[in-house]
């Protein structure tokens, strides 16, 4: 059944386009990220969802409902604002019981409620605390538990924990799937961050230039990227010249050729592989079965691991190698290594180098 539908969705501000005909579904008790680069019209497809914006054209359904023309006060939606919206002269409590206040719940399933959500998301103790003296993760949680509270159809979240800092976001996200995993609520949640949306969501919908660009779950938009953009915003990716032909690839500038079966052309004729950089090993043996040779042109220390730019035959390629495993190389003091592609995603070329380049600039892949 579904949670929440969007269908066809536009919006102008004067004449920029913000929103262009974007449509996704939410399946009933799933969490869903919409992820894109700011200003790609993330935050402005939620507040229509909940009807804190007006849409030009396009339809809004909530568990079946059409609630494109019904007031943000009658859709029955939860929000959390990536700035705590907290009454700052309530205490946590007050806050939590605000929105069951509103609605004229009886005084005891008021209290009930509230102590139950404090509960959940752990904050027993700070009950009688204002949102002065709570941290930011704090403050969110109660913003979180404030949203919950009136039982909403929805949850919507818009970068809930874009201001806290890298560790803290970490963990509240991790935290919040787990507590989605408890509650079900079907959500839509907010996001630049491709990492985030990544680790919390059942499905991830990629916007771009306020358009949808792919909808999948983490993994097929990770491992089957559908557009350049997708394929560069979620992760990174290496595109490479080959030449291809008889279930093997060659790639520009280089001898030496990998089998490939999708590469089913009689002669050899140019092509295009993606890869991605922990989807190429390093080392320094020099005929290794498979490998082909390349030069280290730069390398890049990031913490858990080095990023080691490489010439292979006319390209230039990133490749992430494990802090371990570069030590080994580097012992050897020399720039030349080979290079083993463990994964790639194959373009044919049907009719010459041109229909290559023109079919992957209509996927996206290249400008
Ligand atoms: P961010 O992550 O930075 O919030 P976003 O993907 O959520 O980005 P939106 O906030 O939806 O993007 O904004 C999309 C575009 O619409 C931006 O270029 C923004 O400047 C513009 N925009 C949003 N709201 C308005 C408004 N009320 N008036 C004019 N332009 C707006």
């Amino acid at each position: 059944m579904s949670g929440i539908r969007v269908e066809n969705l536009s919006k102008c501000f004067g004449d920029f386009r913000a929103v262009d005909q974007v449509g996704f579904e939410v399946v009933e008790g799933e969490l869903v990220a919409l992820l894109g680069p700011s200003g790609s019209g993330k935050s402005t497809i939620l507040r229509i969802v909940a009807g804190l914006e007006s849409a030009d054209s396009g339809k809004i359904y909530l568990t079946g409902k059409d609630v494109t023309n019904i007031r943000t006060q009658n859709r029955r939606v939860g929000f959390v604002f990536q700035h705590y919206a907290l009454f700052k002269h309530m205490t946590v409590e007050k806050n939590i019981a605000f929105g069951l206040e509103i609605q004229k719940q009886p005084k005891g399933e008021i209290k009930r409620r509230v102590s139950e959500l404090v509960d959940l998301v752990k904050l027993n103790g700070h009950e009688h605390h204002y949102p002065a003296h709570l941290s930011g993760g704090q403050r969110q949680r109660v913003a979180l538990a404030r949203a919950l509270a009136p039982e909403p159809r929805v949850l919507l979240l818009d970068e809930p924990f874009g201001a806290l800092d890298a560790k803290v976001r970490k963990n509240l996200a991790q935290w919040l799937r787990d507590l989605h995993d408890r509650i079900h609520v079907t959500s839509i949640f907010v996001t630049h961050d491709q990492s985030e949306a990544m680790e919390i969501a059942d499905k991830i919908v990629v916007i771009n230039r306020g358009a949808v660009e792919q909808i999948g779950t983490p993994r097929e938009v990770y491992e089957n990227p559908e557009s350049r953009f997708v394929a560069s915003f979620v992760g990174n990716v290496n595109v490479i010249d080959v030449f291809a032909g008889k279930g093997r690839v060659r790639i520009s500038g280089i001898k030496k050729s990998i089998s490939c079966p999708e590469a089913t052309e009689n002669e050899d004729s140019p092509a295009v592989i993606l890869v991605r950089p922990e989807d190429l090993s390093l080392s320094v043996e020099s005929m290794k079965r498979g490998t082909i040779p390349a030069r280290v042109v730069s390398v890049h220390y990031r913490g858990s691991h080095y990023e080691v730019e490489l010439k292979l035959g006319e390209n230039c390629v990133k490749c992430r190698v494990r802090r371990e495993e570069w030590q080994q190389i580097s012992l050897n003091n020399s720039n030349q290594v080979s290079v083993l592609i463990r994964k790639f995603k194959f373009f044919s070329a049907q009719e010459g180098h041109s229909s290559v380049h023109h079919m992957l600039k209509q996927l996206g892949y290249i400008e």
